[in-house]
């Protein structure tokens, strides 16, 4: 019997992987889809999800972020990140790194889906694999959390995120928010030659019409070629509690609010770490303490600004508000940190 089973091997998965290889722990990891493995993502990288890859032994190609720009029309707000810097990486080369790290330390990756689960005091069995403990790392839409009954209902405000690469020289070193009434656009430099821009919403319509409600972001990317859009959602995915007797839920499979404070990299890392900590010290009850004092401030940020965003009339007067108190503004990009 191997000591921890992971579910999913996007970032949370294999960070979980890594962590247990790095605590003596024996680690298998169950991903159906083949490496480097790409995913729907604005691709910026908070400082703490740096210094997560870091304490992982991780090394990642990708541009260094100094901070965060809000811009509506000629409204605008920025902030820097108080020392170290965030990270704009493509899925595919943050993959490609965890993947690598995760086989250089002996991780067994193997392929297939998860789906029942079955557990005796001793053990947990899935995939054919049994374990003492299986992470479940198989992101927003988790079939553990929802074969084991953790699932919450959603609510009716649903968003959902679509986004596209443009072959573009980066014109900035900060993430760029462009807010409109009906959703944001997000602009991360990824490489030397090449942006991301996310756009998230509650409408459900097609990436070129979304990119309509920002002009002056359309006249940037005029010309530049683009790749295929991708997209996930609903975005806002609840669980009734993280730990089910053998069975820890980490990243977007233990709950998930929304992608607006860019966050979702750098819980995941962090979550999947505090899971392999609760484990190793043989107290896995406590990681659900461990779990809601990680995600506290960013549940509470990211649902205000849900909050604000919800109605056109309230959108459209963040932006102004944040360029008028510059010290509020800075002081959120900070606690994203
Ligand atoms: C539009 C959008 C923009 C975003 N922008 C940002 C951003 O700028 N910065 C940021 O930090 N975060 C961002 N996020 C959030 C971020 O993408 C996620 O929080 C992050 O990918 C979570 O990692 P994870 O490992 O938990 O899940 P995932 O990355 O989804 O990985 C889950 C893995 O599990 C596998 N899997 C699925 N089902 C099973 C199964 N049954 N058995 C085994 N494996 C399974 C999948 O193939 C996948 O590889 C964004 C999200 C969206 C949708």
């Amino acid at each position: 019997m191997i000591d921890v089973l992971v579910a999913g091997g996007g970032p949370a998965g294999l960070a979980a992987a890594i962590h247990s290889t790095l605590a003596g722990l024996e680690a298998v990891v169950v991903e159906p889809r083949t490496a480097p493995v790409d995913k729907a993502c604005g691709e910026g990288v908070m400082p703490s999800g740096v210094a997560g890859l870091r304490a992982l032994g991780v090394e990642a190609a990708g541009r260094e972020l100094r901070g965060i720009r809000y811009v509506d029309g000629t409204a605008r707000a920025e902030a820097s990140f108080r020392g170290p810097r965030g990270l704009g990486i493509r899925r595919t080369e943050l993959h490609r790194a965890l993947h690598e790290r995760a086989l250089g330390l002996g991780v067994r990756i193997v392929p297939g889906k998860v789906g029942e689960v079955r557990q005796t005091a001793g053990s947990v069995t899935a995939a054919g694999i049994t374990a003492r403990w299986l992470i479940a790392a198989d992101g927003l839409h988790s079939a553990v959390r929802r074969g084991l009954g953790l699932e919450r209902p959603g609510a009716a405000h649903r968003r959902y995120g679509l986004r596209r690469h443009y072959r573009v020289e980066p014109w900035t070193d900060f993430v760029e928010v462009h807010w409109s009434g009906h959703g944001e656009a997000y602009v991360t430099p990824v490489a030397d030659d090449l942006v991301g821009v996310a756009v998230l919403s509650r409408v459900r319509r097609g990436y070129d019409e979304h990119l309509d409600a920002f002009p002056d972001l359309t006249a940037r990317l005029r010309g530049a070629g683009a790749t295929e859009v991708r997209g996930a959602g609903p975005l806002l995915q609840r669980a009734r509690r993280r730990v089910a007797g053998r069975v820890l839920l980490v990243g977007d499979a233990a709950g998930y609010v929304d992608a607006l404070t860019g966050e979702g990299i750098a819980l995941g890392l962090a979550t999947a770490e505090a899971a392999v900590r609760c484990l190793a010290a043989g107290r896995a009850p406590e990681y659900e303490r461990a779990w809601a004092r990680l995600t506290r401030r960013h549940r509470l940020l990211t649902g205000t600004l849900l909050a604000a965003s919800r109605r056109p009339a309230t959108a459209r007067l963040i932006v102004p508000a944040a360029s008028r108190l510059p010290p509020v503004f800075t002081a959120a990009v900070r606690a994203l940190q």
